[in-house]
């Protein structure tokens, strides 16, 4: 199991959760919201090696931490992913607009400075305006859309951009959500959860909670469970490549056996 983006040190209880992950052997991306949480956290998840921490500055962090950019800069050498960036155009946070956007944009050129990262992206009523910093920082990386929700059309743009997609039960519980998922490439979807943000039900998604999915996506792409988990590792591990994590380093990636 794959949960490629999930606030894992945001949960009461984090310990438990971790060791669960470990117990179960899922893969986790543990995105971290402020550059000031990600030594923390990696030292938290140290020794549980299908944990991987991203190095984050959350869209609707990004007027109150701006002025951790310099931190994010330092730790960008020693971090393999990047994220949980983005734009968020809610309302609320539309008034830090400028904010948001010049924060991307450092950290894209940022990223396109160090050789690129694979990087967990939140474009929540941004679509448009993430695609085009995107493509305006082409070598930044390998960017996947965590919980895509805006429209069909702008997914076909992001696909042709070589954007990849993270999906979870709360994007797959919705009509819309579905309906998107079955218009993305199988060989560039993952399963995340977004917990504990995201709920199932009442509760706070947790990692495991990513099987659910399992049975839809084996109706939508016409193979077996067992294909589609085999099908979530390939992809994984041909994101890792792509994205040459690891690569000159010593350090381990989020690599899958099979
Ligand atoms: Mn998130």
């Amino acid at each position: 199991m794959i949960d490629f983006h999930c606030h894992i040190d945001l949960y009461q209880n984090a310990t438990e959760i971790v060791k669960e992950c470990n117990d179960r052997r899922i893969y986790v991306l543990a995105v971290t919201t402020t550059p000031s949480a990600w030594e923390g956290t990696s030292a938290f998840v140290k020794g549980n090696e299908r944990i991987r921490v991203a190095l984050g500055l959350h869209p609707e962090l990004a007027h109150q931490r701006k002025s951790e950019l310099e931190i994010f800069e330092r730790l960008l050498p020693k971090a393999r992913y990047v994220g949980e960036i983005g734009l968020d155009g809610t309302p609320e946070l539309k008034v830090h607009w400028n904010d948001q956007m010049s924060v991307f944009r450092r950290i894209l050129s940022a990223c396109q400075k160090a050789g690129g990262r694979i990087m967990t992206v939140h474009s929540r009523r941004a679509v448009p305006d993430v695609l085009e910093t995107l493509a305006a920082h082409p070598r930044a990386g390998i960017p996947v859309l965590h919980w895509y929700s805006g429209s069909k059309r702008d997914l076909q743009r992001a696909i042709d951009l070589g954007c990849w997609f993270s999906v979870g039960p709360a994007m797959l519980a919705g009509e819309k959500g579905r309906m998107l998922l079955a218009e993305m490439p199988k060989n560039r979807v993952l399963t995340e959860t977004d917990g504990p943000f995201a709920t199932v039900g009442t509760r706070a998604a947790v990692p495991w909670d990513v099987e659910t999915m399992l049975p839809f996506m084996s109706e939508l792409w016409g193979i077996s469970p067992d294909q589609v988990g085999k099908q979530l590792r390939d992809n994984l591990r041909h994101l890792v490549e792509l994205g040459g994590v690891g690569e000159g380093h010593n350090h381990r990636h989020l690599e899958t056996k099979p």
